[in-house]
């Protein structure tokens, strides 16, 4: 599996592609996995564990060799933002050291083509403790940090994909993550297990109203995909549960991209999905080509241009 390397994804709050240094860090695993057993649709802890011999925390200096070995891999392509998955909260200490937090965070402060760095985290550790820790560590250069909220409904989030996550808990992140003035990312998902295909669009245009109401620069919509051992798999082989559609998708983004910029997730992963989105029929690879289009633009255009007739 390649854990570092550049990708052009298309930037809507700059309105260009940026070459990105993407960049997988072996975290000790996600806290909230750990303790209850992890959201329903995760499927992060299988390769977190095959990475970190089961979860264990690596030392500061095992974490700098790996970044600068990953770093040299990508170094010639000047890359212009980095965003770093660790399968978990990188803003937890429990998995990743504060010192390599802010050693990589000081990085970016000095590189010379690096402008931003994003990073993902549940909410509860985006405390103002932690923010005021990182705002020296990267001033002068920008930092994102990515939220999973995934459904804005309580009942869906909380009960359906076991999210265990208050919304005051999340409004405060974000609120403490603007006051410092960083950037704040949302993931909404695309289909809850609980909801059907009608609902589950509904839910998704509610939950990013409900962001940028919150004051999210970006969502990113993740579309459920099957990943072999997570609960939704169990569903899915029971005939319970089938990804979204690719017609779904393109309903959320027509019914929400005036809300603000709302990026379409990638339906590949590790492990790699036993079953993603799909219309189950022959217009996939029409839909597909205009949902790559889409994430290379941001222009829903595409989606009229591509099927003439329009959507239905
Ligand atoms: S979705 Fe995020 S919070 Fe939930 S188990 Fe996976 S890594 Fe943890």
């Amino acid at each position: 599996m390649n854990f570092s390397f550049i990708d052009e994804v298309f930037d809507p709050l700059q309105k260009k592609l940026v070459k990105r240094w993407v960049l997988e860090l072996p975290g000790a695993g996600c806290e909230w996995y750990k303790k209850t057993g992890g959201c329903t649709m995760c499927g992060f802890n299988q390769s977190t564990y095959k990475f970190t011999f089961g979860g264990h925390l690596y030392p500061h200096f095992i974490f700098m060799l790996l970044f600068y070995y990953a770093y040299s891999l990508v170094k010639k392509q000047k890359p212009e933002q980095l965003v770093i998955y660790n399968g978990g909260s990188f803003l937890s200490d429990k998995e990743i050291p504060l010192k390599t937090q802010l050693a990589i965070l000081r990085f970016v402060k000095k590189h010379p083509t690096l402008q931003k760095i994003m990073v993902e985290s549940r909410a509860e550790f985006a405390t103002p403790e932690k923010l005021r820790q990182y705002h020296p560590a990267i001033f002068g250069k920008k930092l994102e940090i990515a939220f999973g909220l995934e459904s804005a409904n309580n009942e869906v989030r909380n009960k359906c994909l076991k999210k265990g996550l208050g919304r005051e808990v999340f409004e405060n992140a974000v609120k403490d993550t603007k006051s410092f003035g960083f950037q704040a990312f949302a993931y909404v998902f695309l289909k809850p297990h609980c909801l059907n295909e009608e609902e589950a669009v509904n839910d998704a245009i509610n939950s990013i109203r409900y962001c940028f109401d919150k004051d999210i620069d970006e969502v990113s919509l993740s579309c459920a995909f099957v990943q072999k051992g997570t609960p939704l798999h169990a569903l899915y082989q029971r005939g319970e549960f089938q990804p979204p559609t690719l017609r779904s998708i393109v309903r959320v983004i027509e019914a929400t991209h005036l809300f603000g910029p709302v990026r379409i997730g990638s339906f590949d992963d590790e492990p790699p999905p036993l079953a993603k989105p799909s219309n189950n029929d022959d217009t996939d690879l029409l839909y597909e080509q205009a949902i790559h289009l889409y994430r290379r633009t941001h222009d829903v255009k595409v989606f009229e241009i591509l099927m003439p007739g329009g959507i239905d």
